[in-house]
């Protein structure tokens, strides 16, 4: 029995966006996304997505279904999935089929029903004629189950489309969202923290292609620290597709910083420094964004005119998709993405390293800017940016490592 799986995009992910654009980069995103599994054929009709296995026996297909599915989970753009049985456009087949392969699914259910849906409207019974027949057969096959149309344990689905029949009955949620690269691409600022990769996740879901720059300052801080940051890019790869990474000397300009500007405005000026030199890689990179992981209010440099401070210096839209969030609530994502555990290791950060002792709580756009004034930074900022490192994430590489 041949399964194969069912992507459906739904028409909301559509509204204002491009639909031939829509599909094609979420089917480039899908191959890309399981092309290290094994070999896939796929087909488009209808909001769905059709994946269908390349291997000898049924059973070999099944494990790339298996294999392919938590991965699909991760891939933004699809509403909902689901592994279906593929039979021959009749009655006949399909209910022979169903039998046995629903058998796992309806051993344990209590209650069940039958959805028809009738895309090829040439197919001789109508839905409900569907639904009742086989639900009949299913009972007789299955004496224990009882019908409940409103809350069924489980929903067994028939599709009749154009070349077969689908058979399933175990819907999965999608990741929702609109597909990586459908948005464009922005410039992440990465800490090890908690809340930039969660940052990253947010904007992937919609639909940014993300490139993420690291301030990184040795030997303040250390090689591990550099270290721990590249893994949460592998692990932010299976949502964002790969991703480019740059690592950015800041040694020199924090500590041109730490000998010539006020203390109490060290944070802040490291912040639109790094904001600069963000931008510029961004503008490298032909993003229309840069994203950081701030959230109003958690630390000094993120009170409203701090935030002001930094958008000064900004060249393009800051996008800051934690800022009316709590703490909890972020740690909540960050474990569902995997990256909680990385976040947490102890591991210094350039901003941790130059912490002030009393950081200016209210700074003035004007007053700011005249402490940066005390240095002419615009060499260092070449500097920084000639000294980028530029490595490449690849999803299919990371992947492998991952824990479903
Ligand atoms: P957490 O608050 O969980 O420690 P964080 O990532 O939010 O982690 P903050 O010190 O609050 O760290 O920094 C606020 C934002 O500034 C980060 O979300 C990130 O976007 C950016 N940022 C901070 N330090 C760096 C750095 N070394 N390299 C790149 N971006 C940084
Ligand atoms: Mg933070």
């Amino acid at each position: 029995m041949r399964e194969i799986i069912l992507v459906k995009y739904g028409e909301m992910a559509l509204k204002g966006l491009n639909r031939g654009t829509f599909e094609d980069v979420l089917l480039r995103n899908i191959r890309y996304r399981l092309k290290k599994i094994g070999k896939f054929s796929y087909s488009k009709a209808q909001s769905t997505i059709y994946i269908v296995p390349e291997a000898e026996s049924d059973a070999a297909c099944g494990e790339l279904l298996a294999a392919a599915m938590p991965r699909l989970k991760k891939v933004f753009g699809i509403a909902a999935l689901c592994r279906a049985l593929t039979c021959e456009k009749s009655f006949a087949d399909i209910s022979a089929k169903s039998v046995p392969y629903l058998e796992d699914a309806l051993t344990v259910a209590k209650t069940f029903k039958v959805e028809a849906k009738r895309a090829d409207k040439s197919f001789p019974m109508k839905s409900p004629q569907i639904c009742a027949e086989l639900g009949g057969i299913l009972l007789s096959h299955y004496p224990h189950l009882k019908v409940d149309v409103n809350h069924p344990d489980v929903t067994v689905t028939v599709e009749i489309r154009d070349a077969n029949a689908y058979v399933h009955a175990a819907r999965e949620k999608g990741a929702g969202g609109l597909p990586v690269g459908t948005s464009g691409n922005a410039m992440l600022l990465l800490s090890g923290g908690i809340d930039s990769p969660v940052a990253a996740y947010m904007m992937a879901k919609r639909g940014l292609r993300i490139t993420a720059c690291h301030f990184a300052s040795p030997p303040y801080t250390s090689e591990r620290a550099l270290l721990k940051v590249e893994q949460l890019c592998e692990k932010l790869t299976p949502w964002c597709g790969s991703m480019a990474f740059y690592c950015v000397p800041f040694t020199e300009i924090q500590e041109e910083l730490q000998r010539n500007c006020p203390e109490e405005y060290f944070t802040i000026l490291m912040r639109r420094l790094m904001m600069e030199i963000a931008c510029r890689l961004a503008e490298r990179e032909e993003c229309g964004a840069i994203i950081t992981g701030e959230s109003l209010g958690q630390v000094a440099s993120q009170t409203l005119p701090a935030l002001a401070c930094t958008d000064a210096v900004a060249t393009m839209p800051v996008l800051r998709p934690l800022i009316g969030m709590d703490k909890t609530e972020i740690i909540e994502i960050s474990r569902k993405i995997d990256t909680f555990d990385i976040s947490i290791q102890p591991y210094e950060d350039c901003c941790t390293v130059f912490t002030p002792r009393h950081p200016k709580l209210r700074p003035s756009v004007a007053d700011v800017a005249e402490a940066q004034a005390e240095v002419d930074f615009a060499p260092l900022i070449e500097k920084a940016i000639e000294g980028a490192q530029k490595k490449v994430f690849a999803q299919h590489i990371s992947e492998g490592q991952m824990q479903e």
